[in-house]
């Protein structure tokens, strides 16, 4: 089974296997488009990269997804790969992966005879791995309005800046009052663990203080402890940390941030 076959057709050439019969899902109408809910919106899982990009609802309502799917890949990878196939992939670097996170997404799997829905942190195990029974399909993302937060952030760090998997990557959503206290926050990391992390005690020990290079650096020793980032062809583990803390630390640049808040 695939949809846009950019990462299936390339693990097929590298470990060719007999895949047949190897079923395209790409062209079922159902499963594209974006539609609006009461709460929220549901994305069709073959809806193309490129798709969601330019369609209003995503851009205005989900900006931190529209940010992680401007950097994916390429026009072409854009335009043939899918956000289902984003996910079910399961790769740590899967870009799309920290923004739903931080907005909860709720992943709708579908077989012949039954529905199910499940969050996109219990789906997700490991590298490559997802809770997809034989018989399955990813149908679509169902995600909710959230108009609190005034700052989404995506940030990703590759080799170079086109074309590249991230070496890590971090997706954040912040409600910041005017005096610039943190009074609500979500954060997800990429590529710094075998999954996306979404650490708790993170985010619980910046709510309630000033969002400052101070306050995000005293939360830099649960962060080290809450990744676990591996040595590869693109990184350093040693690199991989430094660079989660850093991109913490580019947060205030998405803020109209004045150097004495709290002081
Ligand atoms: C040159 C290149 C650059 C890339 N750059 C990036 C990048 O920068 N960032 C990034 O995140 N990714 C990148 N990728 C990876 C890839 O393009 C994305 O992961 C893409 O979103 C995969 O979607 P797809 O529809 O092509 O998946 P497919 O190859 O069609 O499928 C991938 C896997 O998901 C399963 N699957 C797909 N859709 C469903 C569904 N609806 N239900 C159940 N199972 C399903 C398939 O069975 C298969 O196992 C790159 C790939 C290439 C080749």
């Amino acid at each position: 089974m695939y949809a846009g076959g950019t990462d299936l057709l390339v693990r097929l050439r590298k470990n060719p296997v007999n895949p047949f019969p190897l079923v395209c899902l790409g062209q079922i109408k159902e499963l594209k488009g974006v539609r609006e809910s009461p709460e929220g919106a549901f994305i069709g899982a073959c809806s193309s990269h490129a798709s969601l990009l330019s369609n209003p609802i995503i851009r205005y309502a989900f900006p931190v997804l529209a940010k992680g799917l401007q950097v994916l890949g390429s026009p072409p990878i854009r335009n043939m790969g899918t956000i289902g196939g984003n996910i079910c992939t399961a790769s740590p670097a899967g870009d799309t992966l920290p923004p739903l996170y931080v907005l909860d997404a709720v992943l709708e799997i579908r077989s012949q005879n039954a529905v199910r829905r499940i969050a996109i942190k219990d789906f997700i195990v490991g590298p490559g791995q997802q809770r997809l029974n034989k018989g399955e399909i990813l149908a679509g993302i169902w995600l909710k309005n959230d108009p609190d937060f005034n700052i989404h952030h995506f940030e990703k760090v590759g080799q170079r800046n086109a074309l590249a998997i991230s070496v890590a990557s971090l997706s954040a959503l912040l409600k910041v009052s005017e005096s610039g206290i943190i009074e609500r926050v979500r954060l997800a990391w990429g590529s710094v663990a075998p999954t996306i992390v979404s650490p708790t005690n993170v985010e619980a020990a910046l709510k309630g203080h000033f969002l400052s290079k101070d306050t995000l650096q005293k939360v830099m020793p649960l962060l080290r402890e809450a990744i676990s980032p591996i040595d590869d062809i693109r990184a350093t583990a040693a690199y991989r940390r430094t660079v989660a803390g850093n991109i913490l630390l580019r947060l205030l640049a998405s803020f109209p941030y004045k150097e004495g808040y709290g002081t």
